[in-house]
């Protein structure tokens, strides 16, 4: 065949595969033009996967009626005028790419009113072809509707999954979405069912509450840190909240929502000793950094990032992160008081509820096409009780409001996703100011008991030991809650925290009086020899007797001589299992192991015991969690005892 130049509809549908993967494709570049037409509420709604059916509506600047045949148009876009402008991109969208590639590929509907019109237009094609566009009175912003994605493409069509793996890869670009913008309120439905519907309000707790329930919102850690040029806000769940893969931790670069291994890495060195081994911590997290510290341009759906200088990018994030983690207690009476009333949705149905009657006369008629009322009325009544983030002392970080964007207007400001700003009762231990790392941290805070003098915090918080239930819970009486502690996983956290600060000044062994002589496999004798240093810093000596046995001459400090033969071949089979671990994990892993050992053996604990345990549960500067990741400490407010008994409603 003679070269010949490809038409244009030819060229649309190969360039559209750059853009246009799958129906969670078509989403995020749909919701982005959302976002960056300053939409303060945005519906996705899907049938059929996405596949079928996928509309997004927002209240945005909408496009004006000469200007929609161009949004269709190949790179037009509003965004960019010109080159030097890619250094400083400020919108999400820039390549003026999505409308057409979206459109040479499915069904198109689009209706769009744009601010000061009195009426919109509505825009249709098929494959990029039979375009229609008539006047058609819908409401202020845009809606557009996709149908029968690949419907001239069968080939791209056949490499689509099944409509319940597409839908389902479409709710995690929403959840991914909405949580990268708690100022927004947005609507995933999919199957005539909404899945998520956040309210919008700024904060990012309750984002999370709206996609992943209360349990997580509440117990997720916040973090606002910066140094020098660089911020890192969010929330992080490890302990209970970790995860069996890494779909659940969130990046978002300026408020971008990116794929970001480096950030990844530094979280998981961060979180060692707070998930279990072979689990991964999840985040919602916002890296901030100036536009020009970092390449989005690198990938046709902007996912990928490249950052200047990789090295010192990861050093300043584990930096960063750290310090979400400063002064933790593996008890701390007040910061629990705080996250059990951080999620206060109630109080957010009642303020919109309060309001709707008098938003019902604002609300537009419904246009041509389908629009959800109760959607709107949410909507509006967000507009008109201000739900969105105000600005106050004791809140953290508020992100710069999304300005309105007119159709050619200025590109908005990078946008710091909007990070935890709390309802009161939460504002005052996750109040403080943004860590400022100036000099580098002293050693990480789980390595370490804290001093004596360091107690004064929680000494002020009375508390009362109840007693102990069932051998195993401890109950404690704290102010408006009833804490029930799991004594053994209290007590294993601590001996770990010892066994971790001896480790460190290598006093982590226990001589034994009578060396014990194990006979070992060829394969456990294998294992033994790759992890000698392991062993030894945890606290094992252990020299080779003999052909097939070995000789323990020491163990960590917190075993006793009994259990040194089961658990030291335990320990073999752990470690082999963790063939591929980092040399830090396996290590942390003999450690857990020997503590959990230490506290099996243990007699039941005495009063004085109990009060001691409490104390220095108090005091040590750790995770509330085993070190395998178990909780240590679960709570009971006043309030849910009296609904429980029927006292209150
Ligand atoms: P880009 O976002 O890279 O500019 P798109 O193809 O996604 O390119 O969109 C083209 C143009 O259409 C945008 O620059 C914008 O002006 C307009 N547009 C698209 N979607 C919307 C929307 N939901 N609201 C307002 N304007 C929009
Ligand atoms: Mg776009």
């Amino acid at each position: 065949m003679p070269i010949r130049i490809l038409d244009a509809a030819t060229v649309g549908r190969i360039a559209a595969g750059e853009v246009v993967e799958r129906p969670a494709s078509v989403v995020k570049e749909l919701v982005e033009n959302a976002l960056d037409a300053g939409a303060t509420s945005v519906t996705v709604e899907i049938r059929g996967g996405g596949i079928d059916y996928l509309r997004v509506t927002d209240n945005g600047c909408g496009i004006p009626p000469e200007q929609i045949r161009l949004a269709f148009e190949n790179h037009a876009t509003s965004k960019l005028s010109n080159a030097d402008q890619l250094d400083d991109i400020r919108t999400l969208g820039f390549r003026g790419e999505a409308l057409p590639s979206i459109a040479a590929v499915s069904r198109i509907e689009l209706c769009s009113r744009a601010t000061g019109q009195d009426s919109g237009m509505r825009y249709t094609c098929e494959g990029g072809q039979n375009i229609r566009l008539i006047e058609d009175g819908c409401p202020q912003g845009t809606t557009i509707i996709m149908r029968d994605l690949f419907f001239n493409v069968p080939v791209r069509r056949a490499f689509l999954k099944k409509a319940s793996y597409e839908g389902g890869l479409v709710g995690d670009m929403a959840a991914r979405l909405l949580l990268g913008n708690p100022g927004i309120s947005m609507r995933f439905i999919s199957g005539g069912s909404t899945l998520y519907h956040s309210f919008g309000d700024g904060k990012l707790r309750n984002a999370v509450f709206a996609v992943y329930g209360r349990e997580t919102a509440e117990n997720m850690k916040p973090i606002d840190a910066f140094e020098g040029g660089t911020r890192i806000t969010g929330l992080i769940g490890t302990g209970e909240l970790a995860k069996s893969t890494r779909a659940h931790q969130l990046f978002y670069i300026n408020g971008r929502a990116v794929r970001c291994p480096l950030m990844s890495r530094a979280l998981e060195e961060v979180c060692r000793s707070r998930v279990t081994i072979g689990l991964y911590p999840m985040c919602v997290l916002n890296l901030i950094l100036p536009a020009n510290a970092v390449d989005i341009n690198v990938h046709p759906s902007k996912l990928e990032v490249r950052f200047r200088d990789e090295d010192m990018m990861r050093a300043t994030c584990v930096k960063l992160l750290s310090s979400a983690f400063e002064g933790e207690r593996v008890l701390d009476i007040d910061a629990l008081k705080a996250q059990r009333t951080a999620v206060n949705t109630e109080k957010v149905v009642r303020e919109v509820s309060r309001v709707m009657p008098a938003v019902t006369s604002i609300v537009p008629t419904a246009g041509a096409l389908r629009e959800d009322p109760a959607e709107r009325l949410i909507g509006a009544a967000v507009k008109t009780v201000q739900l969105r983030p105000r600005r106050g002392d004791g809140e953290v970080a508020e992100p710069p409001a999304r300005p309105r964007v007119e159709p050619v207007a200025p590109p908005r400001p990078v946008v710091a996703m909007p990070t935890v700003v709390e309802t009161p009762a939460a504002v005052k231990a996750d109040s403080k100011p943004p860590t400022v790392i100036r000099k580098k941290p002293e050693a990480p805070a789980e390595q370490t008991a804290l001093p004596p003098e360091a107690l004064g915090a929680s000494k002020e918080t009375p508390y009362r030991i109840i007693g102990t239930a069932f051998k195993t819970y401890i109950l404690v009486e704290a102010g408006d809650m009833l804490l029930l502690i799991d004594q053994h996983a209290a007590h294993e956290r601590i001996q770990y925290e010892r066994l971790m600060a001896r480790a460190l000044d290598g006093t982590a062994s226990q001589q034994l009086l009578i060396p014990e002589i194990i006979r070992l496999s060829a394969r456990e004798m294998a294992v033994v020899e790759d992890n000698l240093d392991v062993l030894s810093d945890a606290g094992y000596v252990v020299e080779p007797f003999g052909d097939s046995d070995i000789r323990i001459l020491a163990v960590p400090f917190v075993l006793g001589r009994a259990e040194t033969k089961p658990l030291f071949l335990e320990m073999l089979t752990s470690l082999s299992r963790l063939k591929a671990a980092t040399v830090d994990a396996r290590r942390s892993e003999v450690m857990q192991m020997a503590c959990k050992s230490a506290v099996k053996a243990g007699d039941p604990l005495t009063d004085g015991e109990i009060d001691a345990l409490i104390r220095e549960m108090l005091t040590t500067g750790a995770p509330s969690t085993c070190p395998h990741g178990r909780p240590v400490v679960k709570s009971l407010t006043r309030r849910e005892l009296e609904k429980m008994f029927k006292r209150i409603q």
